[in-house]
């Protein structure tokens, strides 16, 4: 593995791309999403030594999977360093116990205090790596629930040669997610508000993406979830975790929060590499399209919710995609159900394929009242103080505890990043630290665009 891998787009299109391009190319010209030929098997004797390494040596190990000649050995090794650097935590992402059963996976502990941090750190390096190796200039497009953006941000700042375009769904980010983004003042950072929802922002993407000739001339690469080096960044803290923990012959279930499914997806894939993890729950919030789903078989899109959890406020899951085509191996069978999603809204899968769905999925939704008492209840009980996203995982989890022996949750935000909810249960401000409070007294920088997709490519036009 390694030296060949190359990569395939999920609805067919006949080009296989080798490392380099899938990061730069984001979608595939197809639309669809890119996934690497076959998987790689990680065995038992690996993993073994994976409980006395390191992250970063993991990360490097499991990296090399997916990489080929185009990095060295070494470099790879210097960037997964860099990339780590900025992470307040020696192990970059600690497990932390709750009780005999329960475990907080932290994901929060990079410069931004979402787990967004742990890819976008990466995809700043290497994307810059190639640039200066062999010369170019890219401009950076995403859109934002709200962490996304200020992980690229951080993540692509110094990185020279390139800009970064992130767009937000105007006054629907919290006021912590939106000064992480308004707050840098880098030249080639800008910050577009649009005027609709998380969706909307997706979807403008997507249409700008769709006109190749725009993407061509503009030089533009994605780095949202559809852009594979997130996932395989992702992979690497399901590897790090279950290497800390005896799980042998028992039942494990990791818990979620979900929007666009790139998480998750990653731990799918770290099962499908070799860990014996028994189910994913998929935890939502009353944006429950994809719990809705796992129930039903249908999928079946609805109006955004607006919630106290923002950054899985989703209707559409994007790699929710690279599911459907790994359970079938299917191109037309993906491209079909895309097609009847964006033209009807709505698609429904066989029982067939449900039952593999639910063979490593669980689903369960949190409605809004039920997360304030979540947040208390895992402050009482056991001292802590999670964020609004993190109690939809824990308090979604809390559904099949008498299933499972083992329950990890993903803990995807600090809790300072949602302050505004989170005080509404703790009664003071301590978990605050100071960056985020000096940072709430800094101006803003950006710009406020309709929701519109000529108005976007215009401001981009002007501004490369
Ligand atoms: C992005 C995000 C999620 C959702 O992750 P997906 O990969 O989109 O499913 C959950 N919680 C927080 C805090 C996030 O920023």
């Amino acid at each position: 593995m390694g030296d060949n891998i190359l990569y395939k787009s999920t609805r067919g299109d006949s080009k296989h791309l080798n490392f380099k391009e899938v990061i730069f190319e984001g979608l595939a010209p197809d639309g669809g999403l890119y996934i690497p030929l076959t998987w790689p098997i990680i065995d038992e004797s690996q993993m073994k030594s994976f409980s006395s390494q390191s992250y970063q040596e993991i990360a490097f190990y499991l990296f090399k999977m997916f990489t080929d000649k185009s990095i060295s050995d070494d470099d790879l090794k210097i960037i997964v360093e860099k990339s780590y650097s900025k992470f307040s935590s020696e192990d970059i992402t600690p497990l932390q116990k709750i009780n005999e059963k329960e475990y907080l996976l932290e994901l929060f502990h990079g410069p931004t205090y979402a787990f967004k941090d742990v890819a976008m750190q990466f995809i700043g390096n290497i994307m810059g790596y190639y640039l200066s190796k062999e010369g170019g200039f890219v401009n950076v497009l995403g859109a934002t629930s709200g962490d996304t953006g200020a992980a690229a941000i951080e993540g692509f700042e110094s990185v020279q040669n390139c800009n970064v375009f992130i767009l937000h769904p105007h006054n629907r980010v919290s006021e912590v997610q939106k000064k992480f983004m308004t707050t840098n003042y880098s030249d080639n950072v800008f910050n577009i508000a649009i005027k609709g929802t998380f969706d909307d922002c997706q979807n403008i993407i997507k249409e700008i993406f769709s006109d190749l000739e725009f993407k061509k001339n503009s030089n533009l690469t994605a780095v949202n979830s559809i852009n594979w080096v997130r996932i395989m960044c992702q992979i690497v803290y399901y590897f790090f975790s279950m290497s800390r923990l005896d799980t042998k012959g028992k039942r494990v279930l990791y818990s979620v929060p979900t929007g666009n499914f790139g998480d998750i997806l990653a731990g799918y894939i770290s099962k499908k590499m070799g860990l014996d993890i028994t189910k994913f729950n998929i935890a939502t919030n009353e944006n429950d399209i994809l719990t809705r789903t796992i129930r039903s078989g249908e999928h079946i899109k609805r109006d955004v919710q607006i919630t106290t959890s923002p950054s899985i406020d989703i209707q559409i899951s994007s790699n929710f995609e690279r599911l459907l085509f790994d359970l079938t191996g299917d191109h037309e069978f993906v491209k079909d159900k895309m097609k009847d999603l964006s033209e009807k809204g709505y698609y429904k899968l066989s029982n067939d394929i449900l039952e593999k769905l639910r063979e490593n999925f669980c689903s369960y939704s949190i409605s809004e009242p039920e997360v304030e008492d979540i947040i208390r209840y895992y402050n009482e009980k056991h001292g802590l103080i999670v964020d609004p996203h993190t109690a939809v995982g824990l308090g979604s989890a809390a559904q099949y505890s008498t299933n499972y022996d083992v329950i990890v949750s993903l803990a995807t935000a600090h809790p300072a990043k949602f302050k505004d909810t989170v005080r509404k249960v703790i009664e003071n401000e301590d978990f605050v630290p100071d960056k985020v409070k000096n940072m709430m007294t800094l101006e803003d920088k950006l710009v406020i665009l309709d929701n519109d997709v000529v108005a976007v490519k215009e401001f981009i036009k002007e501004n490369i």
